[in-house]
């Protein structure tokens, strides 16, 4: 039985032709700068996102941890979603490593932060308080995309209250395909980037933070120190490079599975979430654990939560799709007919 896993967009396995990249890629030593494959990679993001240099890290947590140490000192303060990756689902880094302290705000229906709210938690220059040094905003957030005015207005902002602007874009290309925009545009309007590689982009490892030359070479420095700095990761860097280059434009199909399934769902009787790109929340309620035992009898891995969530990515299908649904359907059906409940 082939295993319809959306739990998360994470989880691809490299296509035929990602591995044949992989397999041929030329390396070298890149804490010594000499692996040519990840130095085309950080050029190349660097140049498709308009920044002057960037840098290639294992993961996606570490990418950010790296830019808010970049852009924080000790003591110094970010402004941030209370739902957002780095605040809450890094394992708190910001504040174990880099002696940053977050003020997290709550995120507005649109996964935007309330520039209003955010104006009123900059602290002033007074020796009580953490110096506010930074915004960062993520997107897509819970699979929503930051509308572009927003992003022009939240540059305007930083700039008005001398804050840096940092963007967790670990899904930036699915905001830039379902805007159809270059993702460069999006990218314009911050100091720096995180973009993970791992997730719809299909590659199995990697993220690449973006910066001017003087950010990303601190970053560099502090990569080294948590123990990110890799020697021979050229092929790493080559899936990502073949994932640039060759499943960008394919995240389209991902959204338009994403909403098929949420249409479907919706037909079934499940109430969803309006679906902007790969990501579809289904309010299941208490039957979050007995749906996911019952899912995965027919192949199907889900995560377990009331408001549960699935990812469509490269490695589901329409027809799979549709087995989803079907799966669903008969679920609900089984629960209505059952008299104890
Ligand atoms: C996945 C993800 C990250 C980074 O995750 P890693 O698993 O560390 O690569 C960061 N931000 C967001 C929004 C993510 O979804």
């Amino acid at each position: 039985m082939t295993v319809i896993d959306l739990r998360s967009d994470t989880v691809t396995q490299p296509t035929p032709g990602m591995l044949d990249a992989m397999a041929t890629a030329v390396s070298g030593d890149d804490v010594y700068g000499e692996d040519p494959t990840v130095n085309r990679l950080e050029a190349e993001l660097a140049k498709r996102l308009g920044f002057a240099a960037a840098l290639f890290v294992p993961t996606g947590t570490m990418s950010n941890l790296l830019a808010l140490m970049a852009h924080c000192e000790r003591g110094e303060e970010y402004i941030v979603g209370q739902q957002a990756h780095t605040y809450k689902y890094e394992g708190g880094g910001a504040a174990v490593l880099g002696s940053i302290q977050p003020q997290p705000l709550e995120v507005q229906a649109d996964g935007s932060l309330d520039l209003d709210q955010v104006l009123a938690a900059i602290k002033p220059d007074d020796f009580h308080f953490a110096r506010t040094r930074l915004l960062a905003l993520e997107n897509t957030m819970q699979g929503k995309v930051l509308p572009m005015e927003y992003l022009a207005a939240a540059r305007a902002f930083t700039r008005e209250h001398d804050l840096a602007l940092h963007l967790d874009g670990a899904r930036i290309y699915n905001a830039a395909v379902k805007l159809g925009v270059d993702a460069r545009e999006i990218a314009q309007y911050f100091d720096s980037v995180s973009v993970c590689l791992s997730k719809g982009l299909g590659a199995p490892i990697g993220s690449v933070l973006c910066g001017s030359t003087a950010l990303i070479a601190k970053a560099r420095r502090l990569r080294k120190m948590v123990g990110g700095g890799m020697r021979q990761a050229g092929s790493l860097a080559a899936a990502g490079l073949y994932a640039l280059e060759h499943q960008v434009q394919r995240l389209a199909e991902d959204h338009a599975n994403a909403q098929w399934l949420a249409d479907g769902l919706r037909q079934a009787g499940y109430e969803v979430e309006p679906v902007q790109t790969n990501m579809v929340y289904v309010q299941v309620g208490s039957l979050a654990e007995e749906l996911k035992a019952f899912a995965a009898t027919r192949g199907i891995k889900l995560s377990a939560a009331p408001r549960l969530r699935m990812v469509t990515h490269l490695d589901v299908s329409r027809a799979q799709i549709e087995q989803v649904v079907a799966t669903f359907a008969e679920f609900s059906r089984k629960r209505q007919c059952r008299p104890s409940n």
